[in-house]
């Protein structure tokens, strides 16, 4: 299923980008509103939000406001992408079979 929003394509985990923007205080975790009713769509009992103190419904990777407000810090260059370290793994992500 493709995404309603297009973002710049994150090169690095979530959890990796959002440690790092914790650590250089360019983010700060959301209180979600309480919600009266059902639901959100797509809510998931099971998944933790660190953006949103930990509450449940969405897991980091799928968190909006966190998505808006990073590519927010990119448009305005305030995070780049070769700041931050690189996993080894993404220069090389299809290792051949032997
Ligand atoms: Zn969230």
């Amino acid at each position: 299923m493709k995404e309603p929003w297009k973002f710049h394509l994150l090169s690095m985990p979530m959890m990796e980008i959002y440690a790092y923007l914790l650590e250089k205080k360019l983010v700060t975790p959301i209180f979600a509103r309480q919600r009266d009713g059902a639901p959100l769509p797509g809510f998931d009992p099971c998944k933790k939000c660190e953006n949103h103190f930990r509450a449940e419904g969405h897991s980091l990777e799928e968190c909006i406001p966190l998505k808006i407000h990073i590519q927010d810090l990119i448009d305005n260059k305030l995070l780049q992408f070769e700041d931050l370290p690189r996993p080894d793994v993404v220069t090389n992500p299809l290792p051949p079979h032997l």
